[in-house]
C-alpha cells in the first residue's frame, strides 16, 4: 500500500452520486421513471443537426460558442453576451461554486434541493449551509437568516427537484431583494420550460445584478444524454465564470443539437402540455388511492407514504412489475417516492401498479 494521499478538505465529505436506475435484471420491458427525462425523447430537429454536425469531428469546437449563445438570445429574447454554455447546467453549476466559493466560504442550498449544489460546494472547498424547508417549500426567511459573512453564493431550484414545488415571483422578489448585493442568488431553472409562462426569473436578473440563471437541455428538450445547458447573468458574473471554464467544454455536436432544439419551440409547447395533462392525472389518481402529493410544477410526481417501510414495499412492487422509479430518502425524503412523469401509456403503467400495490396492502 502507497501512503494515502488527501484531497482537499471538503472532498471526502461528497457522497458519490447515484443516478436514476435504468435495468433489471432480466427483463427487456423496463419503465425507467427515475431520472425526469422526457418520455417522448429529443425533437427530429436536434437529432437531424446531431447528424450533420457529425461530419466535422476532427476540428476542435468553436470556443466561443457564438451560434448557440445567439438563438438562446433571440428565442428567449436575452443579451447574447452574458450567456455561457455548459456540459449540463451542472457544469454552470460548477462554475459558480468554483469562481465565487472556496475555503473559508459559504454555500446555501435548501434541505431538499438538487444534490449538485451540495456536491459542487463542497469540491470548490466551500462549506455548504443547509435550510430547512417549509411543507417541502423552500423557506426564503430561513434562507435570508443563514446567511452570513461569507456566505457566497444561494442555490434555489425552481421548479425544485425532487419536491416539484415552486416558489412565488413575491417570494422569489423577497429573496432577491433582500441578499446582501455580494451574495450570488442562483436560480436553477432545470424545469422551468414545465411552467406556463415562467422565464426562469429574467425579471429580477435584469433588477439585480447579483442573480444568475442556470438552464438545461437534459429535461423538456429530451437531450439528457448529449450534455448541454447555459447560464444567464450579469455580464461581469458570467465573464468570470468563463475564465474557469476549459475553451473546448462542449462539442459541435452539443452545440448543433441544442441549437436546433432551442429553435423548435413548438416542440416545447407540446411537451410541456402533455405533460401538464398527464401529470395531472397522475396526481389525481396518487391522491386517490390516499397517498398525498404536492402540486407539483415539473416534470415529475413527489409521493408521500405513510412510512418508510410503506415507500419501500411500493418501490419492490413497482420494481416486481418492471417500473423503476426514485427513492429519495438520500434528499431527506426517506417515506417518499419521486415518479416522472412518463406517456399516456407509461402512466397506465404506473396507476395499475400502485392501484394493484394499494389493494394489496
Ligand atoms: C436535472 C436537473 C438539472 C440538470 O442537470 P444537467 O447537468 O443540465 O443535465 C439541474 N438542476 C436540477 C434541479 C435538476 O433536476
Amino acid at each position: 500500500m502507497t501512503e494515502m494521499i488527501s484531497p482537499k478538505p471538503g472532498v471526502d465529505r461528497i457522497e458519490l452520486y447515484v443516478g436514476g436506475e435504468s435495468h433489471l435484471e432480466g427483463r427487456d420491458d423496463v419503465l425507467k421513471l427515475s431520472s425526469n427525462e422526457n418520455p417522448l425523447g429529443f425533437p427530429d430537429t436536434a437529432g437531424e443537426a446531431l447528424a450533420a454536425a457529425a461530419g466535422a469531428l476532427h476540428r476542435y469546437p468553436s470556443s466561443d460558442h457564438a451560434s448557440l449563445r445567439n438563438a438562446i438570445a433571440e428565442v428567449h429574447n436575452l443579451d447574447a453576451d452574458r450567456i455561457i454554455c455548459g456540459a449540463g447546467s451542472d457544469e454552470i453549476i460548477a462554475f459558480l461554486c468554483n469562481a465565487y466559493g472556496g475555503e473559508g466560504t459559504e454555500v446555501i442550498h435548501s434541505a431538499h434541493g438538487f444534490a449538485m449544489h451540495r456536491i459542487s460546494a463542497l469540491a470548490a472547498g466551500s462549506s455548504p449551509v443547509e435550510v430547512a424547508e417549509r411543507d417541502r417549500v423552500v423557506d426564503v426567511d430561513g434562507i435570508l437568516n443563514a446567511v452570513t459573512e461569507k456566505t457566497r453564493l444561494v442555490f434555489i431550484a425552481n421548479p425544485a427537484n425532487p419536491t416539484g414545488t415552486m416558489l412565488g415571483g413575491n417570494e422569489m422578489a423577497r429573496l432577491a431583494g433582500s441578499l446582501p448585493e455580494d451574495v450570488i442568488l442562483v436560480l436553477d431553472g432545470a424545469y422551468a420550460e414545465y411552467v406556463e409562462g415562467h422565464d426562469g426569473g429574467v425579471a429580477l436578473i435584469d433588477q439585480h445584478p447579483n442573480v444568475v440563471m442556470t438552464r438545461t437541455f437534459s429535461k423538456i428538450y429530451g437531450l439528457g444524454g448529449l450534455r448541454i445547458g447555459w447560464g444567464y447573468g450579469a455580464r461581469e458574473i458570467i465573464d468570470n465564470l468563463n475564465r474557469v471554464r476549459g475553451p473546448f467544454n462542449v462539442s459541435e455536436l452539443q452545440l448543433a443539437a441544442a441549437e436546433a432544439a432551442v429553435r423548435d419551440q413548438d416542440w416545447v409547447a407540446k411537451c410541456r402540455a402533455e405533460n401538464a395533462t398527464e401529470r395531472a392525472r397522475l396526481t389525481e389518481t396518487l391522491r386517490g388511492l390516499g397517498l398525498a402529493v404536492d402540486k407539483s410544477e415539473a416534470n415529475f410526481v413527489l409521493a408521500r407514504f405513510a412510512s418508510e417501510d410503506d415507500a419501500a414495499a411500493c418501490e419492490a412492487h413497482f420494481r416486481n412489475d418492471g417500473i423503476l422509479v426514485r427513492k429519495v430518502g438520500s434528499y431527506g425524503l426517506p417515506n417518499c417516492l419521486r415518479i416522472t412523469v412518463g406517456t399516456p401509456a407509461d402512466n397506465d403503467r404506473v396507476i395499475a401498479s400502485v392501484t394493484a400495490f394499494r389493494a394489496a396492502t
